[in-house]
């Protein structure tokens, strides 16, 4: 039995696109067919039925309406599906034998352009990535705003860091990304990324070169700025081929590509980021209570995923945060023009967005009166703008571009109020073309116009009882009895014979007819023609409207912040690069907002790079250590925005990276244990952190026992205060009280402890740093708090007696003495020892990297494989 000829179409569509869910359109639905059916109606719960194709079994066979399919799609590529879409590309009813159908676009994670399942407040990126022996070329497109970006870094660390700062919906890549260490499925499971590998043409170094050439109609590369990124072009040609193929259009809104050093930016590592809680809460995964949540005042879309990209990649470049802290400046010394500007910012629709519908012709007219009540609002935005001076909010009027030409277009074209349809009229506007007008007043005024050309024939001929008459087959004509039969003008055609009276048609008459019976298709062809046309004109102004985009959203980044800042008296901080970090009085930017009342202590913190490198901060539980350590992160984070802070005064010395350690985070959905990741942590921030790095280490060495802990913590203070392997400024709390006889021993090394006030049995948090180490924990007292039933505190009580660390502290006091020069993890013990290793493990692989092989007899290397070896069973 052979195969139906529709279903070998089918097959053979299938065929060229196997990695997706085919959508095969088949009238009114799209049915899916095999295990394409099988698979979807398992995701979306649908009905299964079956299809005669030909062969002896039914194919299994399901189906989606093809007006809710967008959600059907959605929901798909939200559980990391591709969709091809397969449409009739022909009018079933002029189609001879098989209607031709052809797949339109793929929808991908990365690629779709839905609105519904689109976060208006956040980019929707796409990543291509190419992993090339050791290097790491990185190219991120978002098609939904013509956002695009190109990068390369040298460590799988760094990309991985490129990668929580996207964080892409989809990451495209070649096979040897798999090798490069970076765990794929984390990047699933957590972030919710799709990684699919593409086969290796589309990393083929000319073919990339071509495309991106042939994309932005260049001559060379170099005209481009991205000449010196060998790696990054193989990314962004891979990125534009695969886009081409899923999109099948041409792309003209993509219209630059920008590359950037990652180096350019603070480098914030992914567990950093989750911990300072920058864009979204660790727990809930909420904006709400994170640092976003507080700045976020923007009134556009544009300004929201500016103002998030800006959070998500704090400057380095002291020229660069002055200009902004000097804008911000200058915007609330004029806090009613600002506040004007806001007002104007209100009505701004999405114009990324919509330039990007209006590229891919997949806007409707509403989207256009959309985007020009928008654009209306550009000259009063200018207006207002131009009093400012600072040269930031100065470049930002000079690019945004007022586009009235674009705005009168669309005003003159368009009615006020279209309809959604586009192929159903009463879309164009009055007075804008001829035809248009012509066709509509035919359809009201046809009569009218027949009884004038009736009596104008009349007086001509002077047949005063001819009338025009209608007849469905025959259409119009002008009938005249015989009676007058002579009286015809030469011009009359005859058309039809009745017993007394005889019908004809004029040239005259005939155009009315076309007019009066065609109009209402002429005239929605005609006003859809006409639609697309100024749809078409208005894309042209692609890269003006984008530039334009861009400068408003900065503008609504920039007259937030500053609301924000005047709001919750925020203070612009000095920014210096001789390292010293001084806050007076700072204070918790979320926290202080979630406390009710103004119940918020502030704290000062000054650290530098000489005698106060590192803070070890002790004292109780809920003392608000944490708070204050990621307090200060915050407001260096924060400054390096370019936002004011929330402090009374305060000089930040520009950091390089900010590395934080903080709290016992579990990781089970990784597979790692608690502690495994902690160590983990440490280990990068220690490869990392430069003396230009700010550090938080929040209680290191807490998840496993009390020696070990202690003597990590220990040996990692030593690590970081020593100039010559770190020396970055340091906040660590610990529970460890012992690690407060560092101060004064190491260099750089301070005591503060956030005081509390002992109240009988009681303590009472006062939540002020002062200096000096505390030297009781109260943990009871803080479980007594907590409501942990009084039994239990009772017994507590006892064992705390009979537990007295009395030993630790002394073998503490023993291991600080000035006579023991040797550092202290010499004094350790083997399972002590290998703790410290999971630090420097690369060592031996750099060993291994190091051996000159071609140069040694058969028994050395013998002999180095075995102390090689044993250096590996040593440690684990
Ligand atoms: P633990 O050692 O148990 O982790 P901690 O010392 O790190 O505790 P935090 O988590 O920082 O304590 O603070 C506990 C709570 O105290 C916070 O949730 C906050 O509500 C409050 N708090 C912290 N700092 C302040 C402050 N400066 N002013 C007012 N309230 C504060």
């Amino acid at each position: 039995m052979a195969m139906s000829p529709m279903m070998q179409e089918y097959c053979k569509t299938k065929e060229q696109y196997k990695d997706c869910i085919l959508f095969y359109r088949l009238g009114d639905f799209y049915e899916m067919f095999f295990d394409d059916a099988l698979l979807v109606t398992r995701e979306l719960e649908i009905t299964l039925t079956g299809k005669d194709c030909g062969l002896e079994e039914r194919a299994p066979m399901c189906g989606v309406p093809y007006h809710a399919a967008e959600t059907y799609i959605n929901r798909l590529i939200e559980r990391g599906h591709k969709v091809a879409i397969c449409e009739q590309v022909e009018d079933p009813k002029k189609a001879k034998g098989l209607v031709k159908r052809e797949v339109v676009r793929i929808v991908t994670p990365g690629t779709t352009l839905d609105a519904a399942a689109l976060d208006e407040t956040k980019n929707n990126y796409l990543m291509s990535i190419v992993s090339m022996e050791e290097h790491f070329g990185c190219a991120i497109a978002d098609i939904t705003t013509g956002d695009c970006f190109l990068t390369e870094v040298d460590k799988p660390q760094k990309l991985l860091d490129e990668i929580n700062k996207f964080v892409p919906a989809e990451i495209i890549c070649n096979d040897s990304f798999y090798m490069s260490n970076i765990d794929t499925d984390d990047l699933q499971n957590r972030l919710g990324i799709c990684v699919f590998s593409l086969d290796s043409w589309y990393f083929d170094d000319e073919l990339c070169r071509r495309t991106l050439k042939d994309h932005f109609h260049v001559g060379s590369l170099e005209g481009l700025g991205v000449g010196d990124y060998d790696c990054g072009i193989i990314a962004a040609g891979a990125l534009f081929l695969y886009l081409k193929e899923t999109q099948k259009t041409a792309l003209s809104h993509m219209t630059t590509i920008r590359p950037y050093a990652a180096e350019k930016y603070m480098l914030i590592d992914s567990s950093s980021r989750r911990n300072l809680e920058l864009v979204e809460t660790l727990r809930e995964k909420q904006k709400r209570g994170s640092l976003l949540w507080v700045l976020d005042k923007t009134k556009t879309a544009m300004g929201a995923r500016t103002l998030r990209s800006y959070v998500e990649q704090p400057l380095i470049d002291r020229d660069e945060i002055e200009q902004r802290l000097e804008a911000l400046e200058e915007l609330n010394k004029n806090g009613m023009l600002r506040d004007e500007i806001r007002e104007y910012l209100g009505p701004v629709y999405d114009l990324e967005r919509l330039i990007s519908r209006i590229s891919y012709k997949s806007a409707n007219p509403r989207d256009l009166i959309a985007f020009a009540s928008s654009l209306e609002m550009l000259p009063y935005i200018k207006q207002v703008l131009k009093e400012f001076k600072t040269p930031l909010l100065q470049k930002i009027y000079e690019d945004m571009d007022s586009l009235e030409d674009v705005t009168d277009l669309i005003k003159r074209a368009i009615v006020e109020d279209p309809p959604l349809a586009q192929k159903d009229g009463g879309i164009i506007k009055e007075g804008y073309n001829e035809d248009v007008d012509k066709f509509r007043r035919s359809r009201t005024d046809g009569k009218k116009w027949l009884s004038e050309l009736e009596a104008k024939e009349r007086e001509r001929t002077g047949i005063k009882t001819m009338k025009i008459k209608y007849n469905r087959v025959f259409g119009y004509s002008l009938e005249i009895t015989n009676t007058f039969k002579d009286l015809v003008p030469d011009n009359y055609i005859r058309k039809q014979t009745l017993t007394n009276a005889e019908r004809y048609i004029t040239q005259e008459l005939k155009e009315l007819e076309d007019l009066i019976l065609g109009a209402e298709d002429k005239l929605y062809a005609l006003e859809y023609e006409l639609f697309c046309d100024v749809r078409d004109a208005v894309g042209k102004e692609v890269m003006r409207i984008q530039k334009t985009a861009k400068a408003v959203a900065a503008l609504d980044v920039f007259a937030s912040l500053a609301l924000v800042a005047e709001r919750n008296h925020f203070v612009r901080p000095k920014t210096n690069t001789t390292g010293v970090i001084d806050i007076k009085n700072g204070r918790h930017p979320v926290v202080e907002q979630m406390i009710e009342n103004d119940m918020f202590i502030a704290n000062d913190t000054y650290l530098d790079n000489h005698k106060k490198r590192v803070s070890i901060i002790t004292g109780p539980n809920m003392a608000g250590k944490s708070t204050y350590m990621r307090q200060t992160a915050l407001i260096v984070l924060m400054a390096q925005i370019g936002s004011f802070v929330p402090a009374e005064k305060a000089n930040i010395g520009i950091v390089d990276r900010i590395f934080t350690r903080v709290g016992a985070s579990d990781d089970l959905a990784s597979g790692q244990s608690t502690f495994m990741v902690e160590m983990t942590e440490v280990a990068n921030i220690l490869r990392n952190a430069t003396a230009r790095s700010l550090l938080i280490l929040d209680e290191i060495g807490r998840g496993t026992s009390t020696f070990d802990g202690l003597a990590i913590a220990w040996a990692v203070i030593e690590h970081i205060s020593n100039t010559k392997l770190c020396g970055a400024k340091t906040l660590f709390a610990t529970h460890y009280h012992e690690l407060t006889e560092l101060e004064g021993k190491i260099p750089g090394v301070n005591n503060y402890c956030i005081a509390v006030k002992e109240k009988g049995d009681d303590i009472v948090f006062l939540r002020k740093i002062v200096q000096g180490g505390a030297d009781k924990s109260y943990g009871i007292q803080v479980a007594k708090l907590a409501g942990v039933p009084d039994s239990v505190i009772q017994r507590a009580k006892e064992l705390v007696e009979e537990l007295s660390d009395a030993d630790i502290t002394a073998a503490v006091k023993d291991l600080t003495s000035a006579k023991k020069k040797k550092p202290v993890y010499d004094q350790m013990d083997m399972a002590q020892m290998s703790l410290f290793d999971t630090v420097k493990d690369n060592d031996i692989i750099d060993e291994i990297k190091g051996l000159d092989m071609g140069n040694m007899t058969p028994i050395e290397a013998m002999n180095t494989l075995y102390n090689l070896q044993n250096k590996i069973k040593n440690r684990w």
